[in-house]
C-alpha cells in the first residue's frame, strides 16, 4: 500500500472545533462539511439554548421545522434531555452513520473543550481554530458590544485553548483562520491527513450544499459565496486605543505573540 494513501477508516469518529467566538468556525464547518465523509452538525452542544432562543439552523428553517433536525430532534431530547453533558461519543456518531457519513464534527468550541477534559477517548479528535485577536475583538465591537469584558473573557479561553493544543498533540490539530483563508486547499489537506481521510476538491466550494448546523452563525459574511477570502475589516475598524489594549493582552500568550506581533511573548 503506497504510504501517502488515506487509511479506509479515519482516525476519529467525533471531532469538535475548539476556538473562541468569532474565530472563524462557520468557514472551517461549511468547507469540512462539504467532504462525503464529514457531518457537520454546526453548535449541538448548544442546541438547548438554540431552541430556546428560536436560532434559526443554518439552512433558515426554526430548528423544529428544519427537514434535516426535525425527525432528529425527538431521539436527541429522549437521550439526553438536550443537556450537553449527557452527550456521548455514540450519539454523535449516530448521528454521522445516518446521515451516510463517518466523522461527526461539531463546532461548539468552549463548551466542547468542557466535554474533551471528561471524554479521554482516543476516537474523538480536535482542531484548534486559531484567529488574530484583533480580528476577532473587531467582530466583537462590531456586533455592539464594549471592549473589556469580551477581551477579557477572549484572554481567558485563548490561553485555557492554547494549553489544552500544547497538551494533546496526538488528539488535537491547530490551525490558523488567516492560513484558511489565503490557502484553503493546503490547509484543508493538512487537517485531511490529520483526520485520516483523503482529500477531496468539494471542500473548496463551500457553497455548493445547505448546511443544517445547530446554533448558526449570525454574520452574513461571504454566506451564500464560494469565495474564501480573508476577513480583515479589524485594520479599519479599531481605533489605535482599542489595537493597543488588545496587543497588550495577546503579548502574554506565546502562541499569538509570536505569530500575529512577531515577538516573543513576556
Ligand atoms: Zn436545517
Amino acid at each position: 500500500m503506497s504510504t501517502t494513501s488515506a487509511p479506509a477508516q479515519p482516525r476519529f469518529t467525533v471531532v469538535f472545533l475548539l476556538g473562541v467566538a468569532h474565530c472563524g468556525s462557520t468557514l472551517l464547518g461549511r468547507t469540512l462539511g462539504m467532504h462525503s465523509q464529514v457531518h457537520c452538525v454546526g453548535e449541538l452542544l448548544r442546541v438547548a439554548e438554540a431552541l430556546e432562543a428560536k436560532l434559526p439552523c443554518g439552512c433558515g428553517a426554526q430548528l423544529r421545522d428544519c427537514p434535516h433536525w426535525a425527525p432528529r430532534l425527538p431521539g436527541l431530547e429522549k437521550a439526553t434531555k438536550l443537556d450537553y453533558e449527557r452527550f456521548d461519543r455514540a450519539l454523535l456518531e449516530g448521528l454521522a452513520i445516518r446521515a451516510g457519513k463517518s466523522i461527526a464534527f461539531d463546532l461548539s468550541k468552549t463548551r466542547a473543550w468542557r466535554l474533551a477534559r471528561r471524554w479521554r477517548d482516543e476516537r474523538v479528535g480536535f482542531v484548534h481554530l486559531v484567529r488574530d485577536s484583533r480580528g476577532v475583538m473587531s467582530s466583537t465591537v462590531r456586533a455592539g458590544t464594549e471592549l473589556d469584558r469580551p477581551l477579557s473573557k477572549h484572554v481567558k479561553w485563548s490561553k485555557r485553548l492554547v494549553k489544552f493544543a500544547r497538551k494533546n498533540p496526538q488528539r488535537c490539530h491547530s490551525l490558523f483562520y488567516e492560513d484558511l483563508c489565503t490557502d484553503p486547499r493546503a490547509e484543508l489537506a493538512r487537517l485531511c491527513a490529520f483526520l485520516g481521510i483523503a482529500f477531496e476538491p468539494a471542500v473548496l466550494r463551500p457553497a455548493d450544499a445547505v448546511h443544517h448546523f445547530v446554533h448558526s452563525s449570525a454574520s452574513g459574511y461571504l454566506k451564500g459565496s464560494n469565495e474564501i477570502a480573508l476577513d480583515e475589516r479589524w485594520r479599519r475598524e479599531l481605533t489605535a486605543d482599542q489595537i493597543e489594549a488588545i496587543e497588550k493582552k495577546m503579548r502574554k500568550i506565546p502562541e499569538l505573540a509570536e505569530r500575529y506581533l512577531a515577538v516573543t511573548a513576556r
